[in-house]
């Protein structure tokens, strides 16, 4: 065990960050390093930040999107396509696919993917309010931007029947999402020309 360099709070700190995705340790600690040497012009603005979303953080109850409003950034904006609805497992996707810029289009965001082995069946996921917006809806076409793994598919194929005998085409990613790829490690090269590509289910 190497002996503490800095007091409780300074390792408090560096603990939590390297909690965080993309960061182990030794980035936390860098990051700490940053943090203390530009206190003022980055600590103090992070640490406000951090709380006014911490404060602020809603899920939005139309989509599944999390933002500082109800109904979400995304849902309140008019430019966008409403005949197109992009389904995403996590919120992340939604970010990611919005990187990648290449959908004018609102989103379902589910909260996973149907997962026999881990105990996710329907009810887990957010698709009664899916069904809801499909029926009520000006959709046209859902298109299913779930991961190529398994579960992903199976739940694919789920909300395919789902939406059956409702009047709207649904579709998925086609090339470019490699099997077993979680959308939110693609680079955006990759997800728009998946997009473009989409096949009908
Ligand atoms: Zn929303």
């Amino acid at each position: 065990m190497p002996r503490a360099v800095a007091g409780p709070e300074i390792e408090r700190l560096i603990q939590l960050l390297a909690r965080l995705p993309g960061l182990g340790p030794r980035s936390a600690r860098r990051a700490v390093l940053q943090l203390i040497k530009r206190r003022e012009a980055l600590m103090a603005p992070l640490a406000r930040a951090l709380t006014d979303v911490h404060d602020k953080v809603v899920e939005c109850q139309i989509c599944g999107n999390v933002d500082v409003c109800d109904p979400c950034t995304v849902c309140t904006d008019v430019s966008r396509d409403p005949r197109l609805l992009v389904v995403v497992a996590e919120v992340g996707d939604l970010w990611a696919l919005e990187r990648a810029g290449v959908l004018n289009a609102r989103y379902h965001v589910l909260g996973g993917v149907l997962s026999p082995l881990d105990g996710v069946g329907p009810d887990d996921l957010n698709l009664a309010k899916l069904v809801e917006r499909v029926h009520d809806g000006a959709v046209a076409e859902v298109v299913l931007a779930l991961g190529a793994t398994v579960d992903g598919q199976t739940t694919a194929h789920y909300i395919t029947d789902l939406l059956r005998d409702l009047p709207v085409r649904v579709t998925r990613l086609a090339q470019g999402v490699p099997v077993g790829g979680e959308l939110d490690y693609l680079d955006e090269g990759t997800l728009s020309a998946a997009i473009r590509a989409r096949t009908q289910m």
